[in-house]
């Protein structure tokens, strides 16, 4: 988790990237060896690239461009799943696995270049939400707490994995655009920029094995989880006046 996550972060801190997920990964697995501890690895969705198959199940070996701009992240986090196994496998330390799909919740960086955290904060400010490409590429977004308990229920189960969690609810990044657009209330209009390259079509997590072996789904969707969000995001764009609402219930009543 020490590892840049956002696209736009790991651009700018490609070889930072590849040694947390590598070295530092490498590192933590000594740890735990030397101190008999379990190792919860926090692997990515982006390990299946851009997939071929629909939802992806961790079976999926995933199609990865290994020098790509998005290979920094994807690569280390595949490395960092084998030597993660490896260590299991020799050693016979105890390692979970799990491959978590996007994330958003309170407490992000606002500017961290993510596309939530982006039309949130255009939206906000009644500024265009800028879509990259045509916005029909899809996304599955978890709710930061259903992806804690999801994560929790791993660390304390016998399941070294991989597993995957995410929420399943899919949609186009032009339908999540909207989507922040009504539920904000904004007046903002929707842009069309360059796509980056590499950008994975689609993705969305097959959760058969998190339901089957840790009994979790999310609890939260999309439209519920934006609506909490948005009383922080108007928080630190400094949009309230006066103190904010009590609780995000509150806040869906204005
Ligand atoms: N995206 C977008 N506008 C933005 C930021 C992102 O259209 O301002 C798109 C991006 O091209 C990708 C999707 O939204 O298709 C999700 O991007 P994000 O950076 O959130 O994470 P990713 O899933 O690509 O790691």
């Amino acid at each position: 988790m020490a590892s840049p996550a956002s696209p736009k972060d790991y651009y700018r801190h490609p070889i930072h990237t590849l040694k947390v997920g590598s070295l530092g990964t490498y590192y933590a697995l000594g740890l735990a060896k030397a101190h008999n501890s379990v190792l919860l690895f926090s692997s990515t969705s982006e390990v299946y690239g851009d997939p071929q198959v629909n939802p992806q199940p961790e079976t999926y070996w995933g199609h990865v461009n290994p020098i790509g701009p998005r290979s920094v992240y994807d690569e280390a986090k595949r490395f960092a799943e084998a030597i993660t196994i490896a260590y299991h496998r020799k050693h016979g330390l105890r390692v979970r696995i799990a491959r978590i799909f996007n994330t958003y919740g309170e407490r992000m960086r606002i500017d961290d270049g993510r596309a939530l955290p982006n039309f949130l904060t255009q939206a906000l400010q009644g500024k265009p939400l800028t879509v990259y490409g045509d916005g029909s590429q899809t996304r599955s977004c978890c709710y930061v707490s259903d992806l804690v308990e999801g994560l929790y229920r791993l660390l304390t189960s016998d399941e070294t994995g991989p597993v995957n969690l995410g929420n399943p609810e899919e949609v186009s990044i032009l339908e999540l655009a909207q989507k922040v657009i009504e539920y904000s209330g904004s007046q903002s209009n929707i842009v069309f920029e360059p796509l980056p390259t590499d950008d994975p079509t689609r993705r969305r997590p097959d959760i058969s094995k998190a339901t089957g072996v840790l009994g979790w789904r999310p609890t939260v969707n999309l439209e519920e989880g934006i609506r909490r969000v948005i009383p922080y995001f108007r928080e630190r764009l400094g949009l309230y006046a006066s103190s904010p609402p009590a609780s995000p219930k509150v806040a869906r009543l204005d």
